[in-house]
């Protein structure tokens, strides 16, 4: 297969849109289409580890990143009455000694960074649209889109997102995703002066944390277990949300209870699950990268950031080889372990929580998982 000019991209989230500024420096040439006609993304936090930073600086925005979100070296675990337990140093990602090891920052201000940055290198972006039929033979991939256009490719990359549409076409095989028994609450709320660096507390089979997103803001997540995939009416998120917080006595979290039931909370609840489809994540000239083909669950804070190396590694080896396949086969081999990585740790991490297991078991999962990515990729 003949060396890549022109690709598209086929979902603009922070996936698709890392691999797109990417391959534009690779002097490739970029179209991303985008389903959402705003290009819109929901309105919570995101923590954005060390390797993270680190892959975002390779992007060129974690300046901006740093500017419009927070930042922090270490975590202060507590019990459920706010006794301080531990404060974890966290590692710098190798090669990132000038990057804060860790932080955080609004999802809504990530997108508006990395969206100018993707308009900014070049790529021709279309909103409100997405691919009707794709069809491919040796040299190229025939694109019709949903508008009626027309376009040919010689690389569409699928950034489509956990539902995707893209991998139910090419990889039939592929089970739908299974709840995991655990859902993830998150609010944003204004900051305590207290609050510099993340702090978690723990009650029984419950987990709750603050993340500094801005100098003036934060995030709440909780953790909560729940056996079945229950609907929850979100006009009670609020109120459910609140009803969480009260084991955590901690007069701190007890004074952040009526911050819940304001509407400037902007309540989500996911319940969640996650996907990790085999390599290779190609069928000839498409391939897929991000929550596609590789999406986990939160637990280290890692899914974002394995989407952006994806994207990162990808456009480095699409510009190192002349030949299709061998950077694509370059690519499995550099990302597979990797993210394997996350996804099974990460969901370890989880029945350990669901369980109430091993707790000398979950730090040392943690402490070698954020080890493991700290390493180049
Ligand atoms: C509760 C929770 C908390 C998390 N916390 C963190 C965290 O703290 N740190 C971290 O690193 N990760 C975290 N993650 C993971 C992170 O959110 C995802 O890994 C990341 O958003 C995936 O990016 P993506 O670009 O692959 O997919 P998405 O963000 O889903 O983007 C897909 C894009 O494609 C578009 N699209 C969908 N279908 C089509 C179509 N047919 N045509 C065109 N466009 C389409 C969508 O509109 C969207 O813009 C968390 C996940 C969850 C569930």
């Amino acid at each position: 297969m003949a060396l890549v000019n022109k690709v598209l991209i086929i979902g603009g989230g922070i996936g698709g849109m890392c691999a797109a500024i990417q391959l534009r420096k690779q002097g490739i040439a970029v179209d991303l289409v985008e389903i959402t006609p705003k290009w819109t993304v929901y309105g919570a936090g995101i923590t954005i580890s060390g390797p993270t930073l680190r892959a975002l600086r390779t992007v060129g925005v974690v300046d901006e990143v740093l500017r419009r979100g927070g930042h922090w070296s270490a975590i202060d675990f507590c019990a459920a009455d706010g006794t301080l337990l531990n404060t974890t140093a966290l590692p710098h990602a190798e090669g990132a000694d000038d990057l804060p090891p860790s932080g955080a920052i609004m999802r809504p201000v990530l997108a508006d960074i990395l969206s100018h940055a993707t308009r900014d290198a070049g790529v021709q972006v279309r909103l409100g649209l997405t691919f009707q039929t794709l069809a491919q033979d040796e040299d190229g991939v025939d694109v019709v889109f949903s508008d009626g256009a027309r376009g040919r490719y010689d690389l569409v990359i699928g950034a489509d997102g956990v539902n995707s549409k893209l991998r139910a076409l090419l990889f039939p095989e592929v089970k739908p995703l299974e709840y995991i028994g655990q859902g993830v609450w998150r609010a944003v709320m204004p900051r305590p002066a207290e609050i510099v660096r993340p702090r978690m507390w723990f009650a029984q089979h419950i987990k709750l944390g603050v993340n500094p997103v801005s100098k003036s803001h934060m995030y709440m997540f909780i953790t909560e277990d729940r056996p079945t995939k229950e609907h929850i009416d979100e006009s009670t998120w609020p109120q459910v949300f609140a009803g969480l917080m009260r084991p955590f006595t901690d007069p701190l979290v007890q004074a952040l209870i009526p911050r819940a039931l304001e509407p400037e909370a902007a309540i989500d609840y996911r319940p969640l699950a996650n996907l990790l489809v085999p390599a290779p994540w190609n069928r000839g000239r498409v391939v897929m990268i991000g929550d596609t083909v590789a999406a986990t669950t939160p637990h280290l804070a890692s899914g974002a950031g394995i989407g952006i190396e994806s994207g990162i590694v990808l456009a480095e080896e699409l510009g190192r080889h002349g030949d299709l396949q061998t950077a694509l086969d370059r690519f499995h081999a550099r990302r597979w372990e990797r993210c394997r990585l996350v996804i099974h740790n990460s969901e370890r991490l989880c029945r350990i929580e669901i369980e109430g297991g091993d707790k000398q078991e979950h730090a040392r999962i943690m402490r070698e998982s954020i080890g493991a990515l700290t390493q180049p990729i």
